[in-house]
């Protein structure tokens, strides 16, 4: 799950990381409100949407930037009005770009030099990882790719947590000294109870920075948190905004399917991750393309198995079904009577292959074969690819 900056800024507040005051709003007049809030100060309009790359994305009506500097709550409520309602597209959304329907009205603040830090879980090392560099404020893959030396990295023992020589050694190779070195160890500490304490995967702040005053503060965040973690986290779960994810993805979270939506044509439904996978790639290795992961669980219910048909044929893409099943824990009846269920909801009218084995496998045949629908049955994997390939083919 992620959240958007100015929740991250109520997290950094919590655990004492510095950022810069400020507070978020939906219209024009709530916008002038916040700005008026912060009279004397620099004031800075920020466009909210789960992706980074804002200050440099353009909106589709043209409006460049979604991050501006405003120099009177008068003109900070103008720049809110340019973005809200509007979509803008980044280097991270895709051509098809976020909708901005909250700006985050933000004390500015002078920077004197830019830098980039993060949090996540390293995949190699199974352990949090500390990634740091002074080439902040810009696109950190491009300084990866380019200039690989200037990206330092700090694996954390999981248990024996961060060491004071940790961050002592990182401040200095990012050039802090004296007091700069002290609040950037400070916040780095912060930052990283903040890390363990909201079970995040990932938190990124993007730039850091030192100001002409010395102050070091972050400046932006991205937060990504671990899912099976969430149910630890009530307050975080409150911060989701569903208006920024996949509508399917989203549908799929109400009844604990994990579904991720890809951009092929053949629709799969199995139990089993693994299976989902194998499932997958058998598509492909027959000349089809997916159109999506789905995995019902191992003990998936026919009302999970008929919110699973729905999900996928929300998707125009999809020309045909595979359903791939193994009853293992879960009874082939079971499945059976949910997808019969759930095309004679949906009054199905697309090619699709059923493969059943294991637990009760004759009742859930018995049961297809009863409905009078008109579904394909097969025994093996391959068979099942074949023919919803050769379906789809077919139908075309
Ligand atoms: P994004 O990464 O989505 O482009 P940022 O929050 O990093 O968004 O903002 C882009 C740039 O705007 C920053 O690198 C920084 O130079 C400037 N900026 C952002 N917030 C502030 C602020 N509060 N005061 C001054 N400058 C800011
Ligand atoms: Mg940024």
């Amino acid at each position: 799950m992620n959240i958007h900056e100015y929740q991250a800024k109520e997290l950094f507040q919590k655990y004492n990381v510095p950022t810069p005051g400020g507070s978020v709003a939906g219209t024009p007049e709530e916008a002038l409100a916040a700005a008026q809030a912060l009279a004397g100060k620099t004031i800075v309009v920020k466009a909210q949407i789960h992706a980074g790359g804002r200050g440099k994305g353009v909106f589709k009506n043209g409006f460049k930037g979604g991050v501006h500097l405003a120099d009177s709550a008068e003109k900070a409520a103008d720049l809110a009005k340019s973005m809200l309602g509007e979509v803008l597209v980044t280097h991270q959304t895709g051509e098809a770009g976020r909708l901005v329907n909250k700006v985050l009205i933000a004390e500015g603040v002078d920077i004197k030099k830019e830098y980039y830090l993060a949090v996540l879980v390293d995949r190699e090392t199974k352990a949090p990882v500390i990634i740091a560099s002074t080439e902040g404020g810009v696109d950190i893959e491009h300084v990866a790719e380019h200039h690989p030396e200037k990206i330092i990295h700090v694996g954390v023992h999981p248990l024996a947590g961060l060491q004071p020589y940790q961050i002592r050694t990182l401040a200095s190779q990012l050039g802090f000294k004296g007091d700069q070195a002290k609040q950037f160890g400070v916040l780095l500490s912060n930052v990283y109870k903040l890390f363990l304490g909201a079970d995040c995967s990932q938190v990124e702040i993007n730039p850091l920075v030192e100001t002409p005053e010395g102050r070091i503060l972050a400046l932006d965040a991205k937060f990504n948190f671990d899912d099976n973690a969430l149910y630890r986290h009530p307050d975080i779960v409150a911060m989701r905004d569903t208006t920024e994810e996949d509508p399917r993805e989203v549908a799929a979270s109400e009844f604990n399917l994990n579904y991720i939506g890809l951009d092929g044509n053949i629709a799969c439904l199995v139990n089993g991750a693994g299976l989902a996978m194998a499932t997958m790639d058998i598509i492909q290795h027959f000349g089809g393309t997916p159109a999506n992961f789905l995995d019902v669980g191992g003990g998936a219910s026919k009302d999970q198995v008929i919110a699973a048909f729905k999900i996928i044929l929300g998707d125009a893409n999809v020309k045909g079904i595979l359903v791939n099943i193994f009853g293992g824990i879960m009874d082939c009846d079971i499945i059976a009577q949910g997808i019969v269920a759930a095309a004679r909801e949906v009054g199905l009218s697309l090619p699709l292959v059923v493969r059943l084995e294991g637990n009760n496998v004759a009742a859930g045949l018995a049961t297809l074969n009863a409905s009078g629908l008109k579904i394909t049955s097969a025994t093996t994997m391959a068979e099942g690819a074949r023919k919803i390939v050769a379906e789809v083919k077919a139908a075309a």
